[in-house]
């Protein structure tokens, strides 16, 4: 597949050392399309789309803001999930998007305690907005597989 100049300066800019010090992409060399459509084909796969899979993370993280860094119950009690703010903004990697996300990371617990997932808001948008999970081997890849069965287990 041939490569355009956005794809690039987008691919750049999730390199390590530009916008994260981990970057975005892992191990992975496909193109980002390539990528994109992997990943939104096993979420169709599963009768599912990245739009409700983006929404139900952005909808924890606005949930998480409400507890000022506190622990708050989320999905009729079968979670709970927490913000840690730090200062500041980052912004999306793809150069055509202008978005920016605060610098947060939420977690989430079962409710037994045990830790079920972390993500970003930038990972949720990233998901949402671009069908972006990140590349194979990125620290902080939420692959489909999990956050589908995530979802799964919260909706259900
Ligand atoms: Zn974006």
């Amino acid at each position: 597949m041939k490569k355009n100049p956005a794809e690039q300066q987008s691919r750049d800019r999730m390199e390590p050392g530009a916008l994260t010090i981990e970057g975005f992409l892992g191990t992975d060399d496909r193109p980002l399309a390539d990528i994109i459509a992997a990943d939104t084909a096993e979420v169709e796969a599963a009768g599912l789309t990245i739009e409700e899979l983006g929404a139900f993370l952005e909808g924890l993280h606005k949930t998480a803001d409400a507890g000022w860094e506190g622990r708050v119950p989320a999905c009729n009690g079968k979670i709970t999930v927490r913000s840690d703010e730090t200062l500041g903004q980052i912004s999306c990697p793809f150069t055509s998007c202008g978005d920016h996300c605060h610098k947060a990371v939420i977690g989430v617990k079962d409710a037994a305690g045990n830790d079920l997932l972390e993500f970003t808001p930038l990972d949720a948008h990233l998901i949402r907005k671009h069908g972006f999970f990140q590349g194979k081997g990125s620290p902080y890849r939420i692959g489909p597989k999990k956050l589908i069965a995530f979802y799964r287990f919260c909706k259900g």
